[in-house]
Parts: C-alpha cells; sequence; structure tokens
C-alpha cells in the first residue's frame, strides 16, 4: 500500500532577530492509512514544527520550507494558502495539546463542530449537521450528546474537552490526523482513555495518524512506527519493537530511562539524559547530540566533525533490511556493548 502522507527531506528555517533557525534538518517518514507514527523528541527538537509545515499553519512570512509534502498524492510544498486551506480539516485534522486553544469560549460545542462540518459541506442545512456534531460527540464518548451540544467549552471537564476536540477534528473524516501532545495536560487515567478511543477511532476512521510526544510511553501504546528527533534531525527510526526493545541511539536511551518498563529488561533502569536541548541557531558541529551524550569521546570517535547519517542500525540477524535506522557513529556491536552497560551502570 501506498503511504497517504510523504514527507521527504524536509527543511524548516524561520528568520529571527538572533539568526536562522534550523528548526527541521532533512527528515524523511511516510505513513499509510490505518497506520500510527510516533514522532519523538524533547521540546525544540522539530517534531512539532515538522506537524505545522505539514498543515500549512507556520508563518509565511518569516518560514522557508523545503523538500517534499506528499499528501494523498498532492505536493503541498509550493501550494497557495487558500489550497493548504482547502485541504486542512477535510482531508486532514490537527488535536491540540490544548482544547481550550482550539475551541472557542463564546460558542457552544456543538455549534463549533457544526460549523466545523459545514466549512467543508457547504450544501449541508443547519439540521444535518447539527445531527453529524451529535454523532460525533456521542462516538468520542461523551455522554448525553443532545444535551452537552447546547454547553460552552468551560462546562466541560479537562478530558471531556479533549474528547470534543477529537469529534472536531475527525467531523470530516479526515484521512490524516496529527495529534500534538493530546494527553499531557491530562492525568494518567484519562490519558488512557484518550488513547484507547484514538485506538479505536483509527480502526473504525482508517487515518494516518501521527503522534507527537516526548513521552515514549505514550508511543509504546498506540503507535506502529517512531521517528525519534533531535536537534531538528531524525537520529532513530523503526517500528514500534525495534525501537522500544531494541533501541540503537543514545538519545533514545535516556528517553526510554522515563519509562523503564517499557525497554527490554523490564526490570532495569537506563541512564537519564544530562544537559539541556541545542540551540537550533546555532547547533553543535558534527553529531548535535554529542555535548550530552556519554560516548561522545571515545577514541576515534568523529562526533565532534562529521554529522551520523541515518542508517540502516545493522541490529545483529536483521542484516540491516528491517527498516530499523540510526543516525550514530558507533557501530552495532559497540551500541549493543554500551546499552547493556548503560543498564548495568544505573
Ligand atoms: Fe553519541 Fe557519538 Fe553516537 Fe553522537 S555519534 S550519539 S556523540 S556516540
Amino acid at each position: 500500500q501506498d503511504a497517504y502522507l510523504r514527507v521527504t527531506d524536509l527543511r524548516v528555517r524561520f528568520d529571527t532577530e538572533d539568526g536562522v533557525v534550523r528548526a527541521v534538518d532533512g527528515v524523511s517518514f511516510a505513513v499509510e492509512r490505518g497506520r500510527t507514527l510516533g514522532i519523538v523528541g524533547e521540546s525544540g527538537s522539530g517534531k512539532s514544527v515538522t506537524s505545522l509545515a505539514i498543515l500549512g499553519l507556520h508563518d509565511p512570512k518569516r518560514t522557508t520550507i523545503t523538500g517534499e509534502i506528499s499528501v494523498g498524492g498532492r505536493q503541498l510544498v509550493g501550494l497557495g494558502d487558500e489550497e493548504v486551506r482547502r485541504l486542512r480539516g477535510r482531508d486532514m485534522a490537527m488535536i491540540f495539546q490544548d482544547p481550550l486553544s482550539a475551541l472557542h469560549p463564546y460558542y457552544t460545542v456543538g455549534r463549533q463542530i457544526a460549523e466545523a462540518y459545514r466549512v467543508h459541506h457547504p450544501e449541508a442545512g443547519r439540521r444535518e449537521a447539527r445531527q453529524r456534531a451529535v454523532d460525533m460527540l456521542d462516538r468520542v464518548g461523551i455522554p448525553q450528546p443532545v444535551r452537552r451540544f447546547d454547553q460552552y467549552p468551560h462546562e466541560f471537564s479537562g478530558g471531556m474537552r479533549q474528547r470534543a476536540m477529537i469529534a472536531m477534528s475527525l467531523v470530516n473524516d479526515p484521512a490524516l490526523l496529527i495529534a500534538d501532545e493530546p494527553t499531557t495536560a491530562l492525568d494518567v487515567t484519562v490519558q488512557a482513555q484518550i488513547l484507547d478511543l484514538l485506538a479505536d477511532l483509527q480502526a473504525e476512521f482508517h487515518s494516518a495518524i501521527i503522534l507527537i510526544t516526548h513521552d515514549l510511553g505514550v508511543v509504546g501504546q498506540v503507535a506502529d512506527e517512531v521517528l525519534v528527533m533531535y536537534g531538528g534531525r531524525a537520529v532513530e527510526r523503526g517500528s514500534v519493537e525495534q525501537v522500544l526493545r531494541s533501541p540503537q541511539h543514545p538519545y533514545t536511551w535516556g528517553l526510554l530511562s522515563s519509562v523503564p518498563s517499557l525497554h527490554g529488561d523490564a526490570d532495569a533502569d537506563l541512564l537519564p539524559i544530562r544537559g539541556n536541548p541545542p540551540s537550533l541557531i546555532n547547533l553543535p558541529p558534527g553529531c548535535a547530540f554529542h555535548p550530552r551524550c556519554r560516548y561522545a569521546d571515545r577514541p576515534g570517535d568523529r562526533a565532534r566533525t562529521e554529522v551520523p547519517e541515518l542508517r540502516p542500525a545493522g541490529v545483529t540477524g536483521s542484516a540491516g533490511a528491517d527498516g530499523h535506522l540510526v543516525a550514530c557513529h558507533l557501530t552495532a556491536e559497540e551500541r549493543t556493548t554500551l546499552y547493556a552497560e548503560d543498564i548495568a551502570s544505573v
């Protein structure tokens, strides 16, 4: 099956008073319908900027985008604002971390969902749009949807607001859904319910989903594939099993340290990442992770001079043909040994 979304060598730059921010620097990935890609990284890794570029939500005056973004076979880079706006909401939609930023406080929740439907279905009458909105509220598990239709966002709990946001995103049956930290603001129980809901809805709507998160635990629950980003670049990519069971990049090991139940040895801990994310205006030379990497100063390491390319991880037994990719100068053998040592040293 061909991918619904295909991003090739995406580069996103902003002009700021302090200099040029290289927010995304040569990232490629693809997502098929019915599949979920988790894009993971700390803030400033480029994960959210990637999604804003796909949706055309960046500031066109200050942003330069190169590369290719193909959605359902159409190239988006270079399309006019009007055309991208038409695709947004109909063929692709976004779920934000904070539903209050997307739901207007002065209008009832139901009216906003109905309006979102009518924007892309101008032929629909008010009654049909209202019924569609009530159906969607019901579908996302909001009790008494007819009564809830006439309530305002502040009358909803955080979890219910996020469900309403999901209802609004799905009202036009988009083929591509981008969820940016959709559960970060919610408590753990509600978080699990929302992730279950997304999985159910994907089975029904057969969307391609991009889930953006800093939390590999969330990725482990719902994603099929994982892309780990650091300093605007992809540093590891593979299936969720590959990346969580056999992580290859020292940065991924650090991210996994906060979710011990996920890595191969369930009883083990990993070393947390030290230091802070890099400046995207002045990225460290070579491997951008080297100032924070415990393994940067090994004899012969080219971390300070050469940017490691994303290559087959070459994990033993896979012969590199399994799609698991990593951008690190270490050999597969070194990574295997050091990962074991990392676990053992905690
Ligand atoms: Fe660490 Fe070197 Fe690999 Fe970069 S290339 S992640 S510095 S070991």
